[in-house]
């Protein structure tokens, strides 16, 4: 099973990325994982990243393609994968449609993830994250309820940010709704319901 998930930051992707995984046993290909791994290592990709990062803008397209490029050829892929925020761009759609039909794979279905966007400003502002394991908690977690570490809110999560990752969401990344619309892949589901209940909608679409 291959799937995109597509949605605004704190639509919820990651947490249902985490169910996806875990109910059909394929790889996880989050691009801002990838690139916070590598800010945080200040590699030459984490260092060039993060102005982007902070500011709320997308990293540019040819250094995100080719990451995922790398990311797909990787031996976990083989069972499936779910891609969680990438693409972000027409360009990155079109990138991956090419890289794709080298490596003979092809994409299942496209989900949709719809919350409004007043929504997602007061989830981001109570976002919270481990820095042990990644799991996704809230402001009200005193440490990550899966392996006790610290949890912490990610910078871009602030909300002078937020308002700038909605609007370049709503700009460069909500297109692609229509775009995969038309290649009759997409899945929408309203990401305001709890989290089962969204998880449960999504399966329910992909069987
Ligand atoms: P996310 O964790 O998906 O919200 O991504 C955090 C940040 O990483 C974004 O605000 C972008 O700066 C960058 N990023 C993640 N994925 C992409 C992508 N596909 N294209 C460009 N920038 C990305």
């Amino acid at each position: 099973m291959n799937i995109i998930l597509l949605g605004a930051p704190g639509a919820g992707k990651g947490t249902q990325a985490a169910k996806l995984v875990a109910e059909y046993d394929i790889a996880h290909i989050s691009t801002g994982d990838i690139l916070r791994a590598a800010v945080k290592a200040q590699t030459p990709l984490g260092i060039e990243a993060q102005s982007f990062m902070d500011k709320g803008e997308l990293v540019p397209d040819s250094v995100v393609i080719g990451l995922v490029r790398e990311r797909l050829q990787e031996k976990d892929t083989a069972r499936g994968f779910i891609l969680d925020g990438f693409p972000r761009t027409t360009t990155q759609a079109v990138a991956l449609a090419s890289v794709l039909n080298e490596l003979g794979r092809n994409i299942d279905a496209v989900v949709a993830v719809d919350v409004d966007p007043e929504v997602i400003v007061a989830r981001l502002n109570t976002r919270r994250l481990c820095r042990m394991c990644g799991h996704i908690g809230s402001a009200s977690d005193t440490s990550c309820q899966v392996c006790n570490g610290e949890m912490y809110q990610r910078d871009d999560d602030k909300p002078e940010t937020v308002r700038n990752r909605l609007e370049v969401y709503a700009k460069q990344t909500a297109p692609l709704i229509d775009y995969y619309r038309g290649a009759d892949l997409l899945i929408e589901v309203d990401g305001e319901q709890p989290v089962e209940q969204v998880f449960a909608e999504i399966s329910k679409a992909l069987k």
